[in-house]
This record gives structure tokens, C-alpha cells and sequence, in this order.
């Protein structure tokens, strides 16, 4: 029998995304509370675009595949775009720049 989940985490995500989460927490070596108080410090808030986790904006652990270690919790589409620029910051701000010169 699975432990059941308890404080912020449980209150906000629905069930399902916490079942996926347990078993993504594994791949990483988190626990559920080691989880929980990173979205806690995050204010279950994707930590690029600050946009709170729901069952549609859904919890992605990003981590450096280099030490495979977990930098944070984001959105999808954060995730996603971070991993299209190579997660390299210098092309990430890079970017930002370019979109703030041409901002109308
Ligand atoms: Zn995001």
C-alpha cells in the first residue's frame, strides 16, 4: 500500500499527477516530502514562467543530465523550450534579449 501524501502537495495537484510523480521521484532518488518542499520553496509555481502546477499545467522535474541532478520543478512548455536551447544560459538569455530588442 502506497503511503498516502499529505500538506501542499496533496492540496494541490489532483491524485493522478501525484501517481506520476511518485514514480518520476524515483527515477531521481526524491522522496514525495523532498518533492513537496521543493514545490513549497517554488510556491507550486513552475520556475521559469511562475505559473502555478495544475492537473493541465502539469509538474516536470528538470534535472542535469550531466550529474542527474534535480535543478527544479517546471512547466511542460518551460521544460521543453530550456531543453530546445541546449540549456545552455548564455542562449537562453541570449534569447530573452532578442525578444525584449523586439518587443513592439
Ligand atoms: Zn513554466
Amino acid at each position: 500500500m502506497r503511503p498516502p501524501v499529505r500538506g501542499q502537495l496533496a492540496l494541490a495537484l489532483p491524485a493522478a499527477v501525484i501517481a506520476n510523480l511518485r514514480a518520476r521521484c524515483q527515477l531521481f532518488g526524491l522522496s514525495l516530502d523532498d518533492l513537496e518542499r521543493i514545490l513549497r520553496k517554488q510556491d507550486i509555481c513552475c520556475a521559469v514562467c511562475r505559473k502555478r502546477f495544475t492537473r493541465r499545467r502539469q509538474v516536470q522535474i528538470d534535472h542535469d543530465p550531466a550529474t542527474h541532478t534535480v535543478r527544479g520543478l517546471l512547466c511542460v512548455a518551460c521544460r521543453a523550450g530550456l531543453k530546445l536551447l541546449g540549456a545552455d544560459p548564455v542562449v537562453v538569455r541570449s534569447a530573452a534579449t532578442y525578444l525584449e530588442d523586439h518587443y513592439p
